[in-house]
């Protein structure tokens, strides 16, 4: 089955909870409307449904064949990829300046949310470009700035993001890729960056790669890191001494091309620094925040395919008595976990984007730096919250299809196979959940979780106050929850060890995605009951979350506060 874009339900998150409706009357995004926004949702839910959706299974099949250097992308992607960024597509959150148009990231991440469930694979590739288009425009020189912006904005060419190398995945601080000054005021970089994302490919005529290497007097670890620019085809038409030695076999993602990619095989490849020298860490941490809320996106796109699909093969299929297999229990727990999964996430996600915006678009310093905060605590929740619940989902999706889910041919599959790498890459879901509890839970003495959890209170007093019989339990379920992430959230602060801290990072994480979730949820159902908007489904799905998934946060409470010593104190288990 083909993907939909949902851009109603798409819109109505947008508008409803995550802040966007508040920011546009405030004048943040200055004579922006509704309307417009609409319309770009519109254009983009065509072209991702249309265009780019019909690409995905071709996509998973044929791969991305290497040979002499060179890497092939399936038949049809060249043409998508280009009329995709022709109009105008990649460059929707850049700045005007250079060539973009300068809307919302919010709308640009509900976008990227319509291109990733049409193809993840596709998607990846611009998510990088986007990426290395915020770092270059925040940190580059006015030189790279015109040499090399424009062409990434308009997608004529296309970035790459490179920490990777076999000794330091996740421990970054271990690369050892040279770069040496040259005479020129340029450098030479030599070494080599593994799994890296469309590191070679056909799309584009260069290729600009974003490269973390380290000068020969840095000093060890993260500190001694810089960010270099090296395209692929130089200023003066030359080929660069940079090539993909080799692509890899994957789980998932056929489509997109991960290369080895290696540097200096001549004497040094050309590489321009951006931002200072050793201060690379600060500028890669731009493009990684934005990248990481694009995967999160991304495990909501390709829970969002799943779901459809899911929906569609239980209307149809015919088992029993009970005729099609969406009147049995066990079948509407699973759709009904899949589509509040979902909608939980892609809440979560879009005001991760709208505090986006506002760290940048803030009317004072003290706004933006408050909003700051506020994005920097729900960027990991955001990114490893839904991509965790992109896989829970997609293996839904399987199940739902009982033997024809593990059958190829439904296409169930390949989201389950495509969702797993989201976990992963852009800093594990582990590193996401560390970096939550030890950085980002702790920002401004606690007060930035304390002012979040306020929201979700104020939400839902709403939902108790609204006196809606068809909400059961929903105000009193979310209310425990909270209870137990405000809780949890006072133990972490207290711990004097960061060991007990993370030891119970991963269930701190779920328990916020699962606590907000729910209550975004039930915003969203108040919205419709105040504005219309499928009030009656809107109202069930929030329920259903409460009372079937936010319960879980009693015992995700007990993890965190009670499970650190079992996990510490087990090496009898391990060795
Ligand atoms: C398809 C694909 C595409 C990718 N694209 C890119 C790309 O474009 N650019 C790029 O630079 N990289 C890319 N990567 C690399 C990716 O970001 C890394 O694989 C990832 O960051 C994990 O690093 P690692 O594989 O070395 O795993 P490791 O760091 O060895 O981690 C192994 C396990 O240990 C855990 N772990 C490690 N350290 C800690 C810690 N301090 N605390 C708690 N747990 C820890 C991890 O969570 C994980 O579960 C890609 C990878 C893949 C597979």
């Amino acid at each position: 089955m083909t993907y939909r874009a949902p851009v109603a339900d798409i819109a109505f998150a947008l508008k409803h909870t995550s802040g966007l409706r508040e920011a546009l009357a405030e004048g943040l995004y200055g004579e922006m409307d509704e309307d417009t926004i609409d319309a770009v949702l519109e254009e983009a839910g065509k072209f991702a449904s249309d265009v780019i959706a019909p690409l995905n299974r071709i996509g998973d099949q044929f791969g991305t064949p290497f040979k002499d250097g060179k890497v092939t992308t399936p038949p049809g992607w060249k043409e998508a990829y280009t009329a995709w960024a022709a109009a105008g597509w990649n460059g929707l959150a850049a700045p005007a300046e250079f060539g973009g148009q300068g809307l919302p990231h919010a709308v640009n991440a509900a976008c990227i949310e319509m291109w990733n469930a049409a193809s993840m694979a596709f998607g990846i590739g611009p998510v990088l470009t986007m990426a290395a288009i915020d770092a270059l425009d925040a940190y580059g020189s006015d030189t790279l700035k015109q040499q090399y912006l424009q062409k990434l904005v308009t997608g004529e060419w296309m970035g790459t993001m490179e920490l990777t190398e076999p000794q330091a995945g996740s421990d970054v601080g271990a690369l050892r890729t040279r770069a040496e000054h040259a005479a020129d005021g340029s450098y030479r970089l030599t070494g080599s960056k593994i799994f890296i994302t469309y590191g070679e490919h056909d799309l584009t005529s260069n290729i600009i790669h974003f490269v973390l290497a380290r000068l020969p007097d840095a000093p060890d670890g993260t500190k001694g890191i810089s960010l270099f620019l090296v395209p692929k085809v130089l200023p003066d038409g030359t080929r660069n001494d940079v090539r993909a030695h080799s692509v890899e076999h994957k789980m998932g993602i056929h489509a997109s091309p991960t290369c080895t990619m290696v540097y200096g095989d001549k004497g040094g490849a050309v590489g321009f620094l951006i931002g200072e020298e050793h201060k690379g860490m600060a500028c890669m941490f731009t493009m990684m925040n934005r990248a990481r809320l694009a995967v999160g996106v991304q495990g909501v796109a390709i829970a969002e395919r799943a779901t459809q699909q899911a929906m569609a093969y239980a209307r149809e299929r015919k088992q029993g008595a009970g005729g099609t297999i969406v009147h049995y229990p066990d079948v509407k727990r699973m759709l009904l976990t899949m589509r509040s999964l979902t909608g939980a996430a892609r809440a979560i996600c879009y005001a991760t984007g709208v505090a986006l915006d506002r760290s940048l678009r803030g009317k004072d310093a003290a706004a933006r730096q408050a909003a700051h905060q506020r994005c920097s605590l729900l960027t990991p929740v955001a990114k490893a919250f839904a991509t965790d619940i992109g896989i829970e989902v997609a293996s839904l999706g399987v199940q739902v299809h009982g033997g024809m889910g593990f059958i190829e041919e439904t296409g169930a599959a390949q989201h389950y196979r495509d969702a797993r790498i989201a976990a992963i890459y852009e800093g594990t879901n582990g590193i996401q959940a560390s970096d939550l509890v030890t950085r980002k839970v702790p920002l401004a003495g606690g007060n930035t979780i304390r002012l979040y959890l306020n929201e979700l209170r104020e939400i839902i007093t709403a939902v108790q106050a609204s006196n809606v019989e068809t909400f059961g339990q929903t105000g009193a379920r979310l209310n425990d929850a909270v209870d137990s992430l405000e809780r949890a959230t006072q133990w972490l602060l207290a711990q004097k060890t960061s060991e007990t801290t993370l030891a119970g990072a991963t269930p701190y994480l779920r328990l916020f995605g699962n606590a907000a979730g729910g209550c975004l949820l039930a915003g969203q159902a108040l919205a419709a009951l105040r504005e219309g908007g499928d009030a009656a489904a809107r109202v069930a799905l929030a329920r259903f979350f409460a009372e079937n998934i936010a319960v879980q946060a009693a015992g995700l409470e007990r993890n965190i506060i009670d499970g650190a010593a079992s996990v510490l104190n087990a090496e009898a288990v391990l060795q």
